[in-house]
């Protein structure tokens, strides 16, 4: 299989069109077409040599070859769009466009599939395919800026997969779209967010990086009993190591992580349960993100009224966390994790 040409660094970009014979200044219009006006084929980057075109295209994925659309599932109301890709290996993922008033946030994969089983998401029902190269996660942001006509405002890894366990191609994905044009997609890093499911070595590199990219560490329970039932991960990295690293990263960085919390009736949405959370948390800064369950089908949890986020909300307020309740939007759309690419493969693992 070929490689994508949005897996290519700058350098290594430039050392493709000098292999090709053409000089340094074709590697910046090849950077323009890709980063800073999103071409979708070798055909459109009208002002390079038919030739090198044809030479690049023996060698190279373009973005369209790397991504190609499937399917397009829009929700009511909200202008959220999902979209179904296949890669070129036959291989499916998933990319989400979420706008809000005056902005749009795209949610890319980083693997085909997941390989972390939590209980709740419907991500890891067929376990992990194979991990995205890094251009794969690229040509998500730069699909989105097509069908967008502009580059997209944010970029959360929250999407399939577990982009700590797909550290390198990941790191250098979010490096791609925060680098300024042309040589990435100029978003600014702090528009950057990766999520994880609590890979511990993943969060002491990323305290590493150097870029003010956002870090997200998806926690849903305070007790490792809790934590234990819903995300096998919690087996190999407890809270116990889990913490004291994202302690770590705080006070390395000086950035504040946020903390995911799904609220399941009845299981980690009592008062007892935030009281928990506050002491497992107040101890350096944070904030927690609170997401309502999204019912899935091979998930026997329900979610919790209205009436009980909200107090719950309140309850970490009061103690001191800052808390924000998310209404999760593209439950039409089968838009939570791993939803539609699952209803397309069935049970049985990728077609
Ligand atoms: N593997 C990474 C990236 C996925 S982010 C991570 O776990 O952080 C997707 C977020 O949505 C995670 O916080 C995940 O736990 C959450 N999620 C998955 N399925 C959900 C569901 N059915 N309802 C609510 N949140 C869900």
């Amino acid at each position: 299989m070929r490689p994508s040409i949005l897996s290519l660094d700058p350098p290594a970009l430039a050392e493709a069109v000098a292999s090709l014979g053409q000089p340094r200044f074709r590697a910046r219009q090849l950077s323009e077409w890709l980063y800073a006006r999103h071409a979708g084929t070798w055909d459109a980057m009208t002002n390079l040599p038919a030739a090198m075109r044809a030479a690049l295209a023996e060698r190279w994925l373009d973005p369209e070859g790397t991504l190609a659309t499937v399917e397009v599932a829009g929700e009511e109301g909200t202008g959220t769009r999902k979209v179904l890709s296949r890669l070129a290996d036959g291989e499916l993922v998933e990319t989400v466009l979420i706008p809000a008033k005056d902005r749009t946030t795209v949610c890319v994969s980083s693997q085909v599939g997941c390989g972390c089983g939590c209980a709740f998401c419907a991500s890891g029902l067929n376990g992990c395919t194979r991990s995205l190269a890094s251009g794969e996660i690229v040509a998500q942001a730069a699909m989105a800026a097509r069908l967008l006509g502009r580059r997209p405002d944010n970029v959360v890894f929250m999407g399939i997969g577990e982009p700590f366990l797909n550290y390198e191609a990941a790191l250098a994905a979010a490096r791609r779209m925060n680098d300024a044009e042309p040589e990435g997609l100029g978003i600014g890093a702090r528009r950057i967010t990766i999520s994880t499911c609590g890979v511990v070595p993943g969060i002491g590199r990323f305290a590493a990086e150097g870029r003010q990219f956002e870090l997200s560490v998806s926690l849903h329970a305070p007790t490792d009993a809790q934590r234990g039932r819903l995300m096998p991960v919690n087996r190999r990295w407890p809270l116990g190591e889990l913490i004291p690293a994202c302690r770590a990263y705080t006070e390395r960085t000086g950035r504040i992580i946020t903390f995911e919390y799904t609220l399941v009736a009845g299981f980690n949405d009592r008062p007892e349960d935030a009281r928990a959370l506050l002491r497992l948390l107040r101890p350096f800064p944070s904030r927690v993100n609170l997401i309502p369950l999204n019912p899935v089908r091979e998930f026997d949890g329900r979610t919790p009224s209205d009436a009980v986020c909200e107090a719950f909300r309140e309850a970490l307020e009061r103690g001191g966390l800052n808390a924000t309740l998310r209404r999760s939007k593209g439950r039409g759309v089968n838009a939570s994790c791993g939803q539609l690419r699952r209803a397309r493969i069935g049970r049985g693992g990728p077609a």
